[in-house]
């Protein structure tokens, strides 16, 4: 680990791809993929000029064919690389567009490096401003042979304000800096929940401690996103909210992350 650190495997780009952009977290359940998905989709809103993929890096539970409302099996370019599957203006692909999605995975460590190869090496992007890679949840070696592989403009952390999920996002975000990958900053997610009935605002897993923790390792505080039930409802039905509610203080949330990324 301490040559990764050093920097020595030789990273390659992904060809066509200007920056890479990695969502990442401590631990699973806490917003990763929604972040990711919604993120991909504010960089474009925000900017129509700009063109983004999704890489759904989580081998183990991919959720962006779900989120993106996406199924089927890619299609082969003539170089014999896949070609992303497209909804909303973005191409994405996920292992859940290769594999059966009721059948249990039995990943052997093997396998699963074979598997991110293929995804990191055998896509056929056209070109992008940036790709957006959902990584899988926590800091073992999976997340690790990624950052070794492609070289990455920075990582954005998800964590919600609650001390377990902080520690982790805390050791994610020890791990970029371990490998010289630039953290783009912290976000936020189920800061607050506002009852729809009475508007009483609820801070059900803490106020604040995204932003201390933010502020305690240097790193940018990119913004909070609320726990609210059209975030749930939108992502359950593969609409997200940057799309299906682009009125939304839900979505505001979200494209004022993707400006500060
Ligand atoms: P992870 O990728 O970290 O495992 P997900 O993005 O899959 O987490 O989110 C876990 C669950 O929480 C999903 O059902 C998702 O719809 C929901 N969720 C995530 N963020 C929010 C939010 N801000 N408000 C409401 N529900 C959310």
């Amino acid at each position: 680990r301490q040559q990764m650190a050093r920097g020595l495997p030789k990273q390659k780009p992904i060809p066509g791809v200007k920056q890479v952009i990695v969502v990442a977290s401590g631990k699973g359940g806490v917003g990763k993929s929604t972040t990711a998905v919604n993120l991909a989709l504010g960089l474009m809103a925000n900017d129509m000029s700009k063109s983004v993929g999704l890489l759904d890096a989580d081998v183990f539970g991919p959720s962006i064919p779900k989120l993106m409302n996406l199924k089927g099996n890619p299609e082969l370019s003539d170089n014999n690389r896949m070609i992303p599957l497209t909804n909303y203006g973005v191409p994405c692909m996920s292992m859940g567009f290769l594999v059966d999605d009721v059948a249990p995975i039995v990943w052997r460590g093997l396998m699963v490096m074979s598997a991110i190869e293929k995804l990191l090496r055998q896509v056929d992007w056209g070109s992008l401003d940036y790709l957006v890679v959902d990584m899988p949840p926590g800091t073992g070696d999976v997340q690790l042979s990624i950052t070794q592989n492609i070289p990455i403009a920075g990582a954005v952390i998800v964590s919600t304000p609650q001390d377990i999920a902080l520690l982790d996002a805390r050791r994610g975000a020890e791990m970029f800096k371990k490998v010289n990958v630039p953290v783009l900053g912290l976000v936020q997610n189920m800061s607050v929940f506002q009852c729809p009935k009475c508007n009483h605002e609820t801070h059900i897993f803490g106020s604040d401690g995204a932003r201390q923790l933010a502020d305690t390792l240097g790193v940018t505080f990119l913004g909070d996103i609320p726990l609210h039930i059209t975030i749930r409802e939108t992502s359950d039905r593969g609409q997200p909210v940057v799309i299906s509610s682009p009125n939304s203080p839900e979505a505001a949330a979200y494209r004022k992350v993707a400006s500060a990324v």
